[in-house]
């Protein structure tokens, strides 16, 4: 029997900015290509989450207004299938808005967004610039240390707790909070980063990864000239 891909995609209509969802089309092509069935389901406000329904959850990125409405709904009806599911070692990917989302909560100004606590982390506005470029970072998610290149724009400054490890170390750019070097969570198979770009597109490896992951499976190589070439395109950018 062929393997099925199952993602499913948590507020895709409010959590997409830098085209985020095109990392739901590569995974797509990267399944598909390969002979895998891929299968994409959704969720928002209000809607329950199976935890079992998926193989990888993903969600992107967010305004801050649009992030205030997805953190009490997910908190509220999400948080036990999200734990339920990462316990059962499916892939949660989270990109910015939505990695901020993954820790005990996001502090802005007066008001204190609740996080699911997948992981351990804060995130906090402080004083100060938004965190916004072209970024590289070096992370090993099992297959030896490896790049992962992207663009970053964040007002909240995250910070890991003691025993939590970031995604990679950053190369170039700002990171986590512009002060640590780190980048990024990863915890078993729970992995927030800041990266956009959108980010699987700059790094199918990565997009692999996560296939393999989620599936239990080893994949063979694929024709990735062109997509080595956006590769180097992204970290020329971030100058690596
Ligand atoms: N609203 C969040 C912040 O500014 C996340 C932004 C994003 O997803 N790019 O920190």
């Amino acid at each position: 029997m062929t393997a099925t891909l199952r993602v499913c995609s948590l507020y895709p209509e409010l959590m997409n900015i830098y085209a985020d969802r095109g990392n739901i089309a590569v995974l797509r092509a990267r399944c598909e290509w390969r002979g895998l069935g891929f299968e994409h389901s959704g969720v928002t406000v209000g809607d329950a989450l199976d935890p079992d329904s998926a193989d990888l959850f993903y969600i992107g990125g967010g305004q801050d207004r649009d992030q205030a409405l997805v953190a009490r709904d997910m908190a509220d009806t999400k948080r036990d299938a999200l734990h339920a599911a990462a316990a059962r070692d499916a892939v949660v990917l989270a990109v910015c808005g939505g990695y901020q989302l993954l820790g005990h909560s996001y502090v802005m100004g007066d008001e204190e967004l609740p996080g699911v606590g997948l992981v351990d982390l804060r995130t906090v506005r402080e004083p100060g610039e938004r965190l916004i470029g072209n970024c590289a970072i070096e992370a090993d998610l099992g297959s030896g240390p490896r790049v992962i290149a992207g663009f970053e724009n964040h007002g909240g400054r995250t910070y890991l707790g003691a025993g939590e490890r970031p995604l990679g170390r950053v190369l170039k750019g700002h990171g986590n909070n512009g002060g640590d070097g780190l980048e990024g969570v990863h915890r078993g198979t729970v992995i927030g980063t800041y990266l956009h770009g959108p980010l699987l597109p700059k790094n199918v490896w990565l997009a692999d990864r996560l296939i393999e992951l989620a599936l239990g499976v080893e994949l063979d190589p694929l024709d990735d000239r062109m997509e080595e070439a956006a590769h180097a395109s992204a970290l020329r950018a971030a100058g690596v």
